[in-house]
């Protein structure tokens, strides 16, 4: 057996060029084969992407979806392949209307790949996304939300069988193996009504440790992280589903807005590396700041920092990560990113929380000295704030602010001269908008409801029910249309 070591992107890459077996030993292995794999494992540098929780499949394999283009271009090396491969393999995979689960679908135009190939992928590698479109929910405004079980196989012989418990990175969150994943297809219109394009809202845990107060997707605590190739297949499964309902119309933005906080599962977000310009793709955090100075400054995509509130004391309640991170250290980190007039941070605001008596007794976060507090603290700030209006779910103590807090809250930067938009509330009728996604019943370890801060606790005439299981998804009531004057519609 021979070895030849070779470099790529200034690593060595080791491949056997000779694979005829001498001799055997007594125990029936080739006694040379143990040697040799020893000498083969001292001499290839692992692979970049090892590191990465879930990369590899329970069997071993690498999944290739997991991969960045560079690093399926490493990986093609690794196994004797040009990278060219990898860029050929990426077309397949991503490609409009090619999307392919396994090598043999791609023959069905020319071979595109030869047998040496497929066998070295069968060995060693997957083309799993290991999700499976279980239901689609259609609101009436068009809004789809997509519901996918966690598979672990490649193709559908596999669908449905049971992931096996794996670890995630050292000290972070577990892989996600239960529970289900929601991805949301927002259209966007143009003034006549007619759709253009789709965003799509993309979950990156399911459920959330984050625990915020007004979220349903909060209330589930945290299953399990979901890996890069969970992540991108959600987009892949949206575009097949798209054209096998004949829908035209192209997913052109991406959000990272759905179930999870995406920085909590920062590694497989940086890798997705989907095939859009970063303008294109927003990632959104409720305000972990050392992930977000790093994502910062990876310039992945744009970001968008949930505030929900404008002073520590609400901000403590409401989002439980301001205890880890207040508002000054997270308004700080922006500042340094995006001083005013350099570069731009989009931010949400925040849902207008405010409990039905709340409302009389002057709002939680939709007053006018609310708006004027922000409008102060984001003078520094290049950004553009972008109001989100509160979308209830059963047995949140919460409800949205009126058509004329938000339009007042706006007024205040417009007269400053400030821009300020207002999200459309979209798919709410399907538990699909802002907040909604998820499902509290396949909880063991729902998250608690906090006790607000006294002053607000004497302002809210019935306190929420603290501690409280949350109950079952259903369907809410139709609510009012939020005061829509711009912007785009999302998740969590
Ligand atoms: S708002 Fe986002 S970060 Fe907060 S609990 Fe919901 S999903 Fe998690």
């Amino acid at each position: 057996m021979e070895l030849a070591a070779a470099t790529y992107a200034g690593k060595t890459c080791v491949r056997v060029l000779d694979e005829d077996a001498p001799s055997t030993s007594s125990r029936g292995a080739p006694a040379h084969v143990a040697t040799v794999a020893s000498q083969v494992a001292d001499l290839i540098p692992p692979l970049s992407f090892e590191h990465r929780p879930g990369v590899r499949d329970a069997s071993g394999r690498v999944g290739l979806k997991n991969l960045t283009l560079p690093e399926l271009e490493e990986w093609c090396v690794s196994v004797g392949e040009p990278p060219k491969r990898a860029r050929q393999l990426f077309r397949w995979l991503y490609g409009n209307k090619k999307w392919i689960r396994n090598l043999d679908q791609a023959d069905s135009d020319a071979q595109a790949f030869g047998a040496a190939f497929k066998a070295k992928v069968a060995a060693s590698a997957s083309l799993a996304g290991g999700l499976q479109l279980q239901s689609v929910h259609t609101a009436r405004d068009g809004t789809r939300k997509l519901v996918f079980a966690l598979v672990s196989g490649e193709g559908e012989e596999d669908a449905g069988e049971p992931q096996t418990a794996r670890e995630g990175a050292p000290g972070g969150p577990p892989l996600a193996t239960r529970g289900t994943v929601e991805t949301v297809l927002i259209p966007m219109t143009n003034r006549q009504g007619e759709k253009l394009r789709y965003t799509a809202c993309l979950s990156t845990q399911v459920g959330c440790a984050m625990n915020c107060q007004f979220c349903y997707t909060g209330r589930m605590g945290l299953l399990g992280n979901l890996t890069t190739a969970q992540i991108v297949e959600q987009v892949v499964e949206a575009r097949r589903f798209l054209a096998e309902q004949d829908v035209p119309i192209p997913i052109a933005n991406i959000v990272f807005m759905g179930m999870g906080e995406p920085l909590n599962n920062f590694d497989a977000i940086l890798a997705t590396g989907l095939e859009l310009s970063r303008n294109k793709i927003i990632v959104s955090t409720v305000g972990l700041v050392p992930e977000m100075r790093q994502f910062i400054a990876s310039r992945a995509a744009k970001l968008a920092v949930s505030l929900h509130a404008t002073t520590d004391e609400v901000r403590d309640w409401l989002v439980p990560t301001n205890r880890r991170y207040p508002m000054a250290e997270l308004l700080g980190a922006l500042r340094e990113a995006f001083p005013y007039d350099k570069r731009k941070v989009w931010y949400d605001e925040g849902r207008r929380l405010c409990g039905d008596r709340v409302r009389a007794a002057g709002g939680l976060n939709d007053t006018l000295e609310d708006a004027q507090r922000l409008l102060a603290l984001s003078s520094d700030i290049y950004c553009l704030v972008n109001l989100i209006v509160f979308n209830p779910h059963d047995g949140t103590p919460f409800t949205r602010s009126t058509d004329e807090a938000v339009r007042a809250f706006r007024g205040v930067f417009l007269s400053a001269g400030r821009p300020c938009t207002v999200r459309t509330s979209k798919g709410d009728d399907t538990m699909a908008a802002c907040g909604q996604l998820g499902d509290t019943s396949i909880s063991t370890r729902p998250a608690p409801m906090l006790r607000p801060p006294e002053a607000l606790a004497a302002r809210l005439a019935v306190p929420p029910q603290l501690g409280a299981r949350p109950p079952a998804m259903t369907p809410p009531a139709p609510v009012m249309p939020a005061a829509a004057e711009s912007a785009a519609g999302g998740c969590a």
